[in-house]
């Protein structure tokens, strides 16, 4: 990591300079770890009488500029080793002050071990891991007082004028209590510019207030629901963990609907009771207002939440309020696993298997597996919940390394849907007047019309945003591309596209990569033709379109990441579907995650296939996960719910376990197919990937790596290989795969395979371990 920053300080080698915390001499100095891509904490001078001690939240010089770090703690061991590099006082000459120690409770041991835990196990720069446990910069800050008024000893200066207004404010004031200015100037009948005006004179005296609650109390002692049989049992095992307060991993393995929520949030009752914070991390997407509601049910309050649409203002209250420990309960994404909590018991992870955990950019980290390792330092308990878990935590589970609750029927007697394959082969869409090419056979649009017919809502199903996921030239062939980018350009008709034409017809072009937009162009930028391009394969826009000539009577709702705009569009949505404004429901996997509408009886997967294509090593898996959750949608009340997959291969694994409901047959299956390959979990895979804006950097580039690549028994280096998006944001992107044993640390590999190296500039190298995606 090049060191811009040296002129500055200089990284820190020694730890505490020997001087035990609390026992500095005047002179002393300490490491100060930065929120930037460095890779070693900085040596600062304790300015005299200044006290600090590891954990600490202090503000430094750094060239020109001053940056918030923490008072780092190297391992013992380190500072050992490195003891006698340089005579203290002359480093001491050379280095600078902290300027100050910021109002905030310091950053836990627990969390700073944390922090250097996921730094060597991403291979990311501790600092890199730092900023986001320092994400907001703003609660670093010590929260601005808030003022009150009340009435002040002594008399008005002379010339004061007693009018009636005055008066009022001050036989209010009487009661000697502080009043906020508004709520004063309200309760005596009178303008706030009275109130101003007695502070002025001196009647009136400024007082600090203690500010108000920022987060309510959950209440774990409200009515709990009552549970039997494998709930129960569930319960129970979840509340003595907790009350152990010792580290532990559990999968909580039911189907949709068993109940798995109601259960969990037990255990965070016991957790509450004991006096500790509980974090649940949900993916981004199944923040819902359903799940809030039921934590409120429970509850009596909202918990805190934490995901990317908070304000700053909200994120610089909540960072406060976990740090103070006013926060009880944090909802959130797989940030909000680095807010400082003080005094964290327990961890639930929901839908453990999602990818949305996996963070690819910047630090890449799997936040369900860096929520075990957090469980593990601060030794407390853990639970994975899911229907259809990862094969990692079932191969854990297996092993006995994590324990296993299980929950095997739906509450309330509800059953699960009946699963029918769709043979499109067979059962072929034809074609609609005035349309083109229908996607919904026959035999789903009249499953639809049925269950219209009889009062109960149905769903479609297909997850790809837009109109179009491609636009060809039927003269020539010419498919149209994105200039950034290896990827086709989708076509979207949304609302919420700007760019239509007079006749309404011309749409918008968009890679969902990079975020370029272009209008169709009027003629084939290959063979001149026009009015030539043709829309090709349907998006859910594509199926909205359709359904409205199929079913123009039904109240037919979309949803799709970019259809709902606003922060609240998707609990709208979800609200109408619930009192039944919505009928006919159409989306994209925003539709498939965690929510609960009783009258849903159908569900169309309008592509089953879609999820099965692209060459990724849990495509299947992926797939059986999400057409599971999807179908767990339906008939999650009293009426049956039936769920039909248009597939063009049923004979497919994935379609076979879905229709028989048996799951773990497949996951055997799966497992022993990635047993035979040393796949993960049962070998481990890092990825490197290298870009540049010119081509033949990045190939020259690689090729000086394959020559170092080390070579031992055990491992396999794959590469270098054009990634399969060859070109993404105008970057030329090649890929090493690493494939190690799982005994082996790929890790070790990758330092010393890279170890000396120096970057060409404008090349970038970026190493994923555990890599979810292979794009
Ligand atoms: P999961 O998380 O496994 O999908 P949920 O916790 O969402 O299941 O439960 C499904 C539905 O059943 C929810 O409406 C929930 O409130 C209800 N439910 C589950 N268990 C109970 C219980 N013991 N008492 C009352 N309602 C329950
Ligand atoms: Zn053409
Ligand atoms: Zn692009």
């Amino acid at each position: 990591m090049p060191d811009r920053h040296a002129s500055s300080a200089r990284p820190s080698s020694k730890g505490q300079n020997g001087v035990l915390p609390g026992m500095q001499e005047p002179s002393a100095s300490v490491a100060v770890l930065l929120p930037l891509p460095l890779s070693h904490p900085y040596d600062y001078k304790v300015p005299a009488g200044m006290d600090v001690q590891p954990g600490d939240i202090v503000l430094v010089p750094l060239g020109k500029r001053e940056v918030t770090g923490v008072v780092w703690d190297p391992p013992a061991v380190e500072a050992e080793a490195h003891s006698t590099d340089e005579k203290p006082e002359m480093v001491q000459e050379r280095l600078r002050p902290i300027l100050r120690r910021c109002a905030v409770p310091p950053m836990t041991p627990i969390l700073r071990r944390f922090v250097e835990w996921i730094a060597d196990y991403t291979m990311a720069p501790q600092g890199a891991v730092l900023r986001m446990a320092l994400s907001v910069p703003d609660a670093l800050q010590a929260p601005r007082p808030v003022l009150g008024v009340r009435l002040a000893e002594g008399d008005p200066s002379s010339g004061f004028k007693w009018t009636d207004a005055r008066k009022r404010v001050i036989s209010t004031a009487a009661d000697g209590i502080a009043w906020s200015v508004a709520d004063l100037a309200l309760a005596s009948g009178v303008g706030s510019s009275v109130v101003r005006g007695l502070v002025k004179a001196g009647v009136l005296e400024q007082v600090e207030v203690s500010s108000p609650r920022r987060f309510d109390l959950p209440d774990h002692k409200l009515d709990p629901p009552e549970f039997w049989g494998d709930q129960a049992d569930a319960v129970a095992r979840l509340k003595a963990l907790v009350e152990s307060n010792a580290f532990s991993v559990h999968l909580l393995d039911g189907v949709t609907g068993s109940g798995k929520t109601e259960v969990y949030l037990e255990a965070v009752a016991e957790c509450l009771a004991a006096g500790r914070q509980a974090l649940v991390l949900l993916p981004e997407i199944a923040l819902s207002g359903q799940w809030l509601e039921r934590f409120r049910h429970r509850f009596g309050v909202a918990p805190a939440q934490w995901h990317s649409d908070l304000t700053p203002g909200q994120r610089r209250t909540t960072w406060r309020a976990v740090a103070e420990g006013e926060a009880r309960v944090v909802v959130g994404a797989r940030s909000a696993l680095f807010l400082p909590y003080g005094e964290l018991g327990l961890i639930v992870v929901d839908e453990e298997h999602e990818s949305a955990f996996k963070q690819e950019d910047g630090v890449c980290y799997h936040a369900r597996d860096m929520a075990v390792v957090r469980a593990r330092l601060g030794e407390f308990p853990i639970v994975l919940a899911s229907a259809t878990p990862s094969l990692e935590t079932l191969t854990n589970v297996k092993n006995a390394r994590y324990g296993c609750l299980k929950l095997h029927r739906r509450h309330g007697g509800a059953e699960l849907p009946s699963i029918e394959l769709l043979d499109l082969r067979r059962d072929k869409p034809t074609r609609i007047d005035g349309l083109g090419q229908s996607w919904l056979a026959p035999s789903l649009r009249a499953a639809i019309e049925e269950t219209l017919a009889a009062g109960q809502q149905a769903m479609l199903f297909l997850n790809r945003r837009g109109y179009a996921p491609l636009t060809l030239c039927r003269t020539c062939g010419h498919r149209l591309r994105c200039p950034h980018c290896t990827a086709w350009l989708v076509e979207h008709r949304g609302r919420n596209v700007p760019s239509q034409d007079s006749e309404g017809l011309s749409g918008d072009l968009q890679c969902h990569h990079c975020g370029y937009r272009c209008r169709r162009p009027e003629c084939c930028t290959e063979c001149g033709d026009s009015d030539s391009f043709a829309a090709c394969g349907p998006g859910v826009e594509r199926i909205a379109e359709e359904a409205a000539v199929l079913f123009p009577d039904a109240r037919r709702g979309v949803m799709a990441s970019d259809t709902l705009t606003g922060p609240n569009a998707a609990a709208k949505m979800v609200q109408a579907v619930q009192d039944g404004e919505i009928n006919l429901l159409i989306g994209t996997q925003v539709v498939a995650k965690g929510h609960h509408f009783p009258d849903l009886t159908l569900v169309g997967v309008v592509d089953a296939d879609l999820g099965l294509f692209g060459g990724d090593l849990r495509a299947s898996e992926r797939s059986y996960q999400l057409l599971h959750q999807v179908a767990g949608r339906a008939g999650r009340a009293e009426q049956p719910g039936k769920v039909v997959l248009q597939t063009a291969d049923p004979d497919h694994p994935v379609m076979q376990a879905l229709q028989s409901g048996d799951r773990d047959s497949f996951f055997e299956m799966e497992s022993q197919m990635r047993q035979r390959s040393y796949l993960p979990p049962f070998g481990r895979l890092a990825a490197l990937i290298i870009s540049s804006p010119v081509e033949a950097d990045a190939d020259g580039f690689c090729r000086d790596l394959a020559k170092r690549a080390p070579g031992y028994k055990g491992i396999e280096i794959l590469g270098p290989a054009p990634a399969p998006m060859a070109l993404l944001r105008g970057r030329h992107r090649r890929r090493f795969l690493l494939k190690t044993r799982r005994d082996l640390s790929p890790q070790t590999v990758i330092h010393e395979w890279i170890a000396g190296i120096r970057l060409p500039s404008r090349l970038r190298l970026q190493i994923d371990i555990d890599p979810y995606s292979f794009f």
